[in-house]
């Protein structure tokens, strides 16, 4: 990448370490573009693509993409509505999915929203927070903390807790039940607001991979062997990317039967297919699909 201009590389803030590294690593992996990661090193240029990664905290990633230190990053859609900083949200990517919810201690009894009223939260989120407070029309005390949220309610520093769940075994073990979801978060690619020229066609470029990336893996490729009388039908279930490709089997009288299927769609199309008289049937994984 020698012979690329410093102007004409996108710095790509992502998470150094945490729930959010390992899926952005592996999607800039499957877009093809190269760059070590994990050696320590805060920044690091790619070897194939115009392209610099930077490894900083989840937390500082909006703001140096809003001061333009960064021209592009990856957080948490969480992360992104609570610094409140003046970004764009480029792409949804889809991973790190999770929910920001208000839990109270489990022997309490909560008949709805109203319970809240004039309580004290303990949250990393006070403005996600406060704004859905303030939506419900429900007064209470917001008490910043930056971790071990979940234990504030047992030192009597909260009434409750608003919190990041995925699987709710936090919550559990700290004598919690979750009472409202709030917010629901997935991994977002933030940008600056005035990219250069440049730039943005790196980021354009970068994008135009992402979601080849994101299609093939809502897709499966289908390969079948069907009776040729029985072909029609088959095929009147298969809804492809344009008509399927069918091939003749060196045993007379049988086709073999080339597709695309949706992912959502999968389970119920191919029973369908198969009792309509498909055999054989193999489905395998796209790795990228560009239409
Ligand atoms: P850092 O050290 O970079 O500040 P952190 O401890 O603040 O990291 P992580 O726990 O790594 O943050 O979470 C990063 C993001 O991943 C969160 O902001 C959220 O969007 C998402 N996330 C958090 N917990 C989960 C989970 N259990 N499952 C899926 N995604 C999650
Ligand atoms: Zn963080």
């Amino acid at each position: 990448m020698s012979d690329i201009k410093e102007s004409q590389v996108l710095r790509i803030a992502v998470q150094k370490s945490g729930r959010l590294s390992e899926d952005s690593f592996r999607l800039f992996k499957e877009c093809g573009i190269k760059f070590e990661s994990g050696t320590g090193k805060l920044k690091t240029l790619s070897s194939n693509f115009p392209a610099e990664f930077l490894f900083l905290r989840d937390d500082d990633i909006p703001g140096y993409v809003e001061d333009g230190v960064a021209d592009i990053g990856i957080v948490g859609e969480n992360v992104y509505t609570e610094s409140n900083r003046k970004v764009e949200i480029s792409h949804r990517l889809g991973f790190s999915k999770c929910r920001l919810s208000i839990a109270i201690p489990r022997n309490i009894e909560y008949k709805g929203i109203q319970d809240l009223q004039g309580k004290s939260f303990a949250t990393s989120y006070p403005r996600i927070l406060g704004n859905f407070l303030k939506e419900m029309g429900i007064k209470g005390e917001i008490h910043e903390i930056s971790g071990s949220v979940e234990i504030a309610p047992s030192i009597g520093l909260a009434d409750a807790v608003c919190d990041i769940v995925s699987s709710g075994s936090t919550l559990l073990s700290n004598g919690l039940k979750e009472v409202e979801v709030i917010y629901r978060s997935e991994a977002v690619l933030i940008s600056h607001k005035k990219l250069s020229k440049a730039k943005n066609k790196v980021l354009e470029k970068l994008l135009f991979r992402i979601e080849a990336v994101q299609k093939a893996q809502n897709h499966k490729y289908i390969l079948l062997n069907a009776p040729n009388e029985k072909l029609n039908d088959i095929i009147s279930l298969i809804p492809g990317m344009k008509s399927p490709t069918v091939v003749p089997l060196a045993q007379e009288g049988w086709s073999s039967v080339h597709s695309v299927l949706e992912e959502n769609d999968f389970w119920e199309n191919i029973e369908a297919i198969r009792a309509a008289g498909a055999q054989g049937i193999l489905v395998v994984p796209i790795e990228k699909m560009i239409y």
